[in-house]
């Protein structure tokens, strides 16, 4: 099968699993095929990442190879025969995740993420609620849909975790309680996980590569030392890549990830990110209420009477002032 001069050719969606220089790993079905690149695609093909708007190819700028086909993107492939094949097309990403280069340009590493993991340990290290707020509400930004895992429920028993995560059950978030070392919850976690993409954040030590190991044992990820000695920098070298679960679905592999930024967005977005809080919609008495030293205020009265809780309403004041300033500095930025 020589050129594709229009002939038909055998074509098959994949997912890309890994990036090198010039080449590409590709799964289609069980296969793992080594793809290039179809050379038009190279400078020609920049997708639009707009999620609401219809999915379009813009040919006005050019690209780099490397920014042409990103990990988790689906792609069609041809076979060329012995495990090898060509990208003909990258299919429309339904999300991606970027990084800023060292000339403040943004870099896709990562697309079609459509499930962040958020992984606490119930205790040791004891779970710093603020933070996983904090998760959740750059998860409902980024057009994640999120998961809290409580894990090392072995430690505490399921009412400590049920007490640790209290907040976040009455609020009404889905949290699986699971042991990476008994396997409480994790068959529960395949069931969520199969088929999709998806990405493992949360502190050091909540024990994200123990579940990986426990999700599927071939994935063999290296976790900390019995003791807490971590290893630093030991992801420094790795690029993004996507991890097959044996059970199906699939596990992005990527550093820049661990450090996910709050995004940009206006007081009612991060409102939205709060389940108990959105619930109460236009029963403050301004509609642009803030939530914050307004007469009326709803939130407020169900905070001082105890029925909502104190630290999310805080919380919620606090990253809805930092995704507002970052609103005002981008906007000033564009000026
Ligand atoms: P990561 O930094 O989030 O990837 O955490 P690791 O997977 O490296 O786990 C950190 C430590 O917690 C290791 O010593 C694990 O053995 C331990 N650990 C992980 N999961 C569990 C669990 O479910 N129960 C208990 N008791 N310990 C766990
Ligand atoms: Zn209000």
């Amino acid at each position: 099968m020589l050129g594709g001069t229009g002939d038909w050719m055998e074509q098959s969606e994949g997912i890309v699993l890994r990036c090198a220089t010039g080449a590409y790993d590709v799964q289609v079905g069980d296969e793992v095929l080594t793809c290039r690149l179809r050379g038009n695609l190279k400078k020609e093909l920049v997708y639009s990442t707009s999620g609401s708007r219809p999915q379009r190819v813009n040919r006005t700028r050019r690209l780099t190879a490397r920014k042409a086909v990103v990990v988790g993107d689906r792609v069609r492939v041809s076979f060329t025969g012995n495990r090898e094949g060509v990208i003909e097309e990258v299919l429309p990403r339904s999300s991606s995740f970027s990084r800023l280069g060292f000339r403040g340009q943004a870099h896709t590493i990562v697309s079609n993420i459509d499930l962040l993991v958020i992984v606490f340990a119930c205790a040791e290290p004891r779970p710093d609620l603020w933070k996983l707020d904090r998760f959740l509400v750059t998860a409902h930004l980024s057009g994640l849909e999120a998961l809290v895992v409580a894990n090392k429920v072995d430690l505490v028993g399921e009412d400590g975790a049920r007490a640790a995560f209290g907040e976040h059950l009455d609020a009404g978030y889905s949290v699986v309680l699971a042991s990476a070392r008994t396997l409480d919850g994790v068959e529960q976690l395949r069931v969520r996980l199969a088929g999709r993409v998806s990405a493992f954040v949360g502190p050091s030590g909540a024990g994200k590569s123990s579940l990986l190991n426990a999700l599927d044992p071939n994935l063999r990820r290296a976790t900390q030392a019995i003791g807490g000695v971590t290893f630093k920098g030991r992801h420094t070298t790795v690029a993004a890549e996507l991890l097959p679960f044996a059970f199906g679905g699939w596990v992005a592999d990527t550093p820049g990830l661990r450090q996910l930024d709050l995004p940009p967005a206006d007081r009612s977005e991060v409102r939205d990110a709060f389940p108990e809080l959105r619930a109460l919609d236009r029963t403050c008495r301004f509609d642009d209420c803030r939530h914050d030293s307004e007469p009326g205020c709803a939130v407020k009265e169900l905070v001082e009477c105890g029925r909502l809780s104190e630290r999310r309403y805080r919380s919620f004041l606090t990253l809805a002032e930092e995704a507002h300033a970052r609103l005002s500095a981008a906007s000033q930025a564009q000026k």
